[in-house]
């Protein structure tokens, strides 16, 4: 095949095509379809995708591909297909939907290195190459005009490894070990001849007398308290030589994992898991929805679904929430499936998430368990994928390409005829009511294990509070029920949610709260660093004591962090622990687990957070859960935000009780009566989706209609406006009549790091030109996006609508 056509890293809707390259002598047979390559592109080089092979091309005089970066292809030809789709149907780049499924390494600066993995002789010409070396620079490699056919071909025997070494301070993937280099007796000989005076060498020495097992020089070094300078003339020497070892970077660790069994299955298990083993027994496709209560046992149905998948020679996805991603629920699939587990999250450095990739790709392991992008993990013989907590957010990406690994997920199930099984306490409204017409099969779990009773809810009414006379953000109950635990020597859950509870700045005199210039949203107070910030983009400034309106001295801060209520509830219970769980405490690598450990270690009464600690925690010794603030988020302007609102507070109120102690919930709130806290309250969901579906069905939205979202932005206001005002023309009069198109409106916030932001929205039920005349709009605006700054994003099915 001699001519290859590629999908460029040119990103504009222009060049959104492939491009044929001729594929010259010296690559061919190398070049295959999903490896990267490097081809000129107009006076640059640029690096492409290989999408397929061809004999013939519909052009004359095709430039030549001038390098080629993989030799194992990063994008299998399922996920070549994938991406195509994907970026069809979310309107989006095919180059930006191709890097969205790699991790983000492979854009980044790396060496290629391939090793030789054998004692056997490999084919002379290669011989002379490696020169008795075991590692060598790839680069190398070709200068010396190594044949790649014949590389590819012993890596394809398993003779040679290939492989990228990131480059810089991110590459701790090389560990620096030390080894002795002569026989014990030829050390013991040198070990005379150095003088008694050079007492750190002589150990050192001695060591590798006793020891003849590598060891790294780091370790060896705080052992016997010595350095380089010490060590380096034994090395010269030729008495002691460094070696680098390989190992993978394990952000978990291994050891520390009790392996545990399949457990016997309750009876609703039994029932839930049984039609799924059947479509992994039978190969099917199908898609099932698990709505389990929080601690009906879900995770082990799909434990010992994967099981089956395994069984059988195949290989599982399971995605979880990045917030819920925690130790725990990683130590649960590692202590079932121990070393065939990689785990994926944006908590792992750039080369961590690379390394566990590279088992992926390399079949190292069989189960990936990681947030939204392991979606795209390069198995290939995918026998199930599993999506925990479906409701949530975050597998909606909300850069280009759009995507909600739930539809990654269908397409992948299809193509490998596997199940898909989505779980959730409170699945999305869309996907219930999908369950109930049949599209999906429906298992249910009602019950908790052991039949625990879910822990009895309790509302109190803040504006009682005030009228009493209580100022303070605790209720009167919440402070007797708190006490009361740690008399008992329980724990306790508070929750605060995050949104619009943190301290914005105001002035007493003016009533101005102090905003962000570029982003017409208020600064954020942050007392660690005395500071406002912006939560948008990156303005900060030092704590203001004048008002920058009427420079009055009056400023003051108000509404409520995690640390704020930190310190009022100190005030109360002065002899209270409590341990803080937010943005702040959690920055550095590893404080997220070691906060929790102490916490189940029983060293503070109370766990305080923020979202981050609503999911997946599970505590025996937790009884009360309490929470502050729910009301600010049943006003977000959002046609979810009581959805949301009863999915948030029924997964806190499921980390209460969990165990044999019974456990109670106590949610203050100004807004009581509101049907999405009432009928959380009673665990409700049945009831809260009738409800709910009746205002979507009202306000015509979602799951009765499809929403999709186009979003403008520009420096200049009225250039915005402009724009989205031509766009929903245009949509009107290319599209058919059924269709509602709202706007142009402001979007929620106007303004973000000096961009006007205007959206239209179309509402629709069916609507067959849509795509390509959202196609048709951005190729219209395609010179202006280039040249004058002009931004246009196209959401289909829009979880965020700010
Ligand atoms: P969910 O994921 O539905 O919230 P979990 O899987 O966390 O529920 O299960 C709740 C608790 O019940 C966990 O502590 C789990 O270990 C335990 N559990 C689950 N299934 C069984 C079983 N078949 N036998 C005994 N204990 C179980
Ligand atoms: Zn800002
Ligand atoms: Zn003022």
């Amino acid at each position: 095949m001699k001519i290859a056509s590629v999908i460029v890293d040119v990103p504009t809707s222009q060049t959104n095509h492939t491009f044929d390259y001729q594929v010259p002598k010296s690559l061919q047979g190398i070049v295959q379809a999903g490896v990267r390559v490097i081809v000129p592109f107009g006076r640059r080089k640029v690096m492409g995708f290989v999408m397929e092979l061809k004999e013939e091309s519909d052009f004359d005089r095709l430039k030549e591909i001038e390098e080629v970066l993989d030799l194992i292809p990063v994008l299998t030809p399922e996920l070549l297909k994938l991406g195509k789709w994907l970026a069809n149907e979310m309107v989006s780049l095919y180059i930006q939907t191709y890097q969205a499924m790699l991790p983000s390494i492979l854009k980044a600066s790396y060496k290629k290195e391939i090793e030789k993995l054998t004692d056997e002789d490999l084919p002379e010409s290669m011989e002379t190459i490696f020169a008795g070396r075991h590692v060598i620079d790839y680069d190398e490699f070709v200068e010396r005009q190594g044949k790649l056919n014949e590389l590819r071909k012993q890596i394809e025997e398993g003779n040679v490894r290939f492989q990228y070494i990131v480059k810089g301070k991110e590459n701790r993937k090389q560990l620096l070990f030390l080894e002795a280099a002569k026989d014990v007796t030829l050390l013991e000989e040198a070990l005379l001849d150095i003088p008694k005076r050079a007492k750190k060498q002589r150990e050192i020495l001695q060591f590798f007398i006793q020891n003849e097992h590598p060891i790294e020089q780091r370790i060896l070094f705080q052992q016997l308290k010595t350095s380089s300078s010490t060590l380096q003339p034994l090395v010269d020497k030729g008495l002691i030589k460094k070696t680098y070892k390989e190992i993978y970077r394990n952000p978990y660790e291994d050891s520390q994992i009790t392996p545990t069994q399949a457990l016997p299955l309750s009876e609703q298990q039994n029932k839930a898991i049984e039609p799924i083993w059947q479509s992994v027994a039978g190969n099917l496709h199908e898609i099932f929805l698990l709505h389990g209560v929080t601690g009906s046992g879900k995770t082990e149905v799909y434990l010992q679904a994967i099981e089956r998948v395994l069984d059988k020679g195949r290989e599982a996805i399971v995605l979880v929430p990045e917030i819920s991603l925690t130790p725990q629920m990683v130590h649960r699939f590692k202590g079932r499936f121990g070393k065939d587990v990689a785990v994926l999250h944006s908590g792992l450095s750039q080369g961590e998430k690379f390394d566990e990739w590279t088992k992926i790709q390399r079949k190292e392991v069989k189960v990936v368990v990681g947030a939204r992008s392991a979606i795209f993990a390069p198995f290939e013989n995918l026998g199930i994928i599993i999506i925990d907590e479906e409701h949530e957010t975050s597998y909606k990406q909300d850069e280009q390409p759009k995507y909600h690994a739930r539809e990654v997920a269908k397409f992948r199930g299809e193509y490998h005829q596997c199940p898909v099984v989505l779980g959730s306490a409170t699945p999305i409204l869309e996907t219930y009511a999908r369950a109930k017409k049949g599209v999906y099969s429906l298992l249910e779990m009602p019950y908790r294990m052991n039949n625990n009773a879910m822990p009895p809810v309790e509302i109190i009414d803040m504006r009682e509070e005030l009228h009493a006379g209580n100022r303070t953000m605790f209720s009167r109950r919440l402070i007797d029920a708190i006490k009361d635990k740690m008399d008992k020597g329980e724990q306790i859950v508070l929750f605060l949610n995050r949104r619009g509870y943190s301290t914005f700045v105001m002035c007493r005199e003016c009533g101005e709260t102090v905003k962000c210039p570029s982003c017409d949203i208020a600064l954020t107070y942050h007392k660690a660093t005395d500071e406002l910030k912006c939560h948008y983009c990156n303005y900060h400034i030092r704590m203001v004591h004048e008002c920058p309106t009427c420079q009055s001295l009056s400023v003051r801060y108000f509404g409520t962090g995690t640390q704020k209520v930190e310190e009022a509830l100190k005030q109360l219970i002065p002899e209270v622990e409590i341990i803080r769980m937010d943005v702040d405490t959690t920055r550095k690598k590893g404080a997220h687990e070691r906060l929790l450990s102490q916490f189940s270690e029983k060293k503070a009464h109370i766990l305080l957070g923020t979202q981050m600690i609503a999911k997946g925690l599970d505590f025996e010794n937790v009884t009360l859960v309490g929470v502050l603030a729910i009301d600010t988020m049943l006003q977000l302007p959002d046609f979810r935000s009581s959805e949301k609102t009863f999915q948030l507070l029924t997964q806190v109120s499921g980390r209460a009780g969990r165990h044999h102690l019974p456990g109670e919930v106590i949610i203050q709130t100004y807004t009581p009566e509101h049907y999405s806290i009432e009928l959380a309250s009673q665990y409700d969901y049945e009831q809260f989706f009738y409800k709910e579906m009746e205002m979507r069905k009202q306000f015509r939205y979602p799951p009765y209609y499809y929403l999709t979202l186009i979003h403008v932005s520009h420096p200049n206001e009225i250039k915005a406006y402009e724009v989205t005002k031509m766009i929903t023309k245009l949509l009107r009069k290319h599209l058919t009549d059924q269709v509602t198109i709202l706007g142009p409106t402001p979007s929620p916030i106007v303004r973000i790091n000096n961009r006007y932001r205007y959206q239209c929205m179309i509402k629709y039920k069916n609507e067959p030109n849509q795509l390509a005349t959202i196609r048709k709009i951005l190729q219209y605006y395609h010179d202006e996006m280039i040249k004058n700054d002009l931004m246009i994003q196209v959401d289909l099915e829009p979880y965020q609508l700010m």
